[in-house]
């Protein structure tokens, strides 16, 4: 049984894994440790700020297609395996191997080690940051141009032909995110993915899925592998989450033509868009509704029983989308809208579905 249907708004304590640090100068090329480009306040918690008109008071019928998405609100720190995170460490067990993507094939484009990635990051944002707090404009010191590697440097594309340790994409504790589909008696869900291109998954990451009972998990394995190489648009930086419950309503296309009619006809008089600004949650979040704006709508069914499959997670290319409707309260409008620093495509989405039926089956994504 799926428990995210829920509807009512909740408020929530932050995540544990909440700590958000000063900026402070790292090891080189430590994984998921990064500089942080933009401290927040040790008070501020991402919240969503309230919607700008009530749609469900203009248009009651919409409460039939409404639900409960959990954005998560990632912001770059230094999680640890027993929080909640994107890119962070895992939970994982010492006696389970690591999965890595075998004999696939690899669309190869431009290769970088994740070392390369990290320090490309760490520059970028360590100029950003000192724009900010100089007022000067944006610029990069002849050291940090020194460091960096020439534009159409690539790594070897043969390290692609090997096995490509996955890398972590999420980890959430139900205690965090209650609401997450997945087996009942799981309190822990992981995501992983092949940080490359996949032809058989439309050219994106290949994710693999694990659910967790944490009180089963025995040791903590010694050593990740990482991958020798990557795509650099689909490393996430280690970031905390702060978990919000928020209200969607179902994507325009999918909507009873007339009901969709009827709010094309309001938005014209009203200076809110209901796709972009009161209808799905932009940014990284659980469950929720799928946008379809690049293909239209098309069923995601199970490959192995044929079931129709359930949004699990959104990972996406921007934290605001195109509306300042869904910036987080209290964050200035210069805030990184990409924390993560995972794009999808030309900055869409990945939409991760699960089989209901069984949450052993393989996983589906869909870009949109
Ligand atoms: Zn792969
Ligand atoms: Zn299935």
């Amino acid at each position: 049984m799926l428990a995210w249907f829920t509807s009512a708004a909740r408020t929530r304590p932050p995540a544990s894994g909440d700590r958000v640090h000063a900026a402070t100068v790292l090891p080189a090329e430590q994984p998921g440790r990064v500089e942080l480009e933009n401290e927040l306040d040790r008070s501020s918690v991402p919240t969503t700020p309230p919607p700008p008109v009530d749609i469900e008071e203009l248009f009651p019928e919409l409460r039939d297609y409404a639900t409960t998405a959990t954005r998560l609100h990632p912001r770059r720190g230094n999680p640890g395996t027993q929080d909640s995170s994107i890119g962070g460490p895992l939970r994982w067990p010492a006696d389970e191997p690591w999965p890595f993507c075998v004999d696939r094939e690899h669309y190869v484009n431009h290769l970088s080690t994740p070392a390369t990635v990290r320090r490309q990051r760490r520059i970028y944002a360590a100029a950003k940051a000192r724009a900010a707090a100089t007022g000067q404009p944006y610029e990069l010191t002849e050291a940090e141009r020194a460091e960096l590697p020439a534009s159409d440097h690539s790594e070897p594309e043969a390290l692609a032909d090997g096995p490509i340790a996955l890398v972590p994409v999420a980890q959430l504790y139900r205690r965090d995110v209650p609401d997450f589909a997945g087996p009942a008696d799981c309190d822990l869900l992981q995501v992983l993915w092949c940080p490359l291109d996949h032809p058989e998954t439309g050219y994106n990451p290949r994710v693999e899925v694990r659910w967790r009972r944490v009180a089963e998990i025995t040791g903590q394995v010694a050593e990740v592998p990482e991958p020798a190489v990557v795509y650099d648009d689909y490393l996430p930086t280690a970031c905390v989450v702060h978990p919000e419950p928020v209200r969607e309503h179902q994507y325009g296309g999918l909507l009873p033509e007339d009901l969709d009619r009827r709010l094309s006809d309001w938005e014209e008089e009203s200076d809110v868009n209901y796709q972009v600004d009161l209808s799905l949650a932009p940014g990284w979040k659980v469950g929720g509704f799928a946008n379809w704006s690049l293909t239209d709508w098309h069923p995601v069914d199970c490959t192995v029983c044929g079931t129709a499959m359930t949004l699990l997670l959104t990972a996406d290319s921007s934290e605001y989308g195109g509306s300042d409707v869904w910036r987080a309260v209290g964050e200035p409008a210069g805030a990184p809208v990409n924390p993560v620093g995972v794009t999808i495509g030309r900055g869409y989405s990945l939409y991760i579905f699960v089989c209901p039926t069984s949450f052993d089956h393989p996983p589906a994504t869909a870009m949109q």
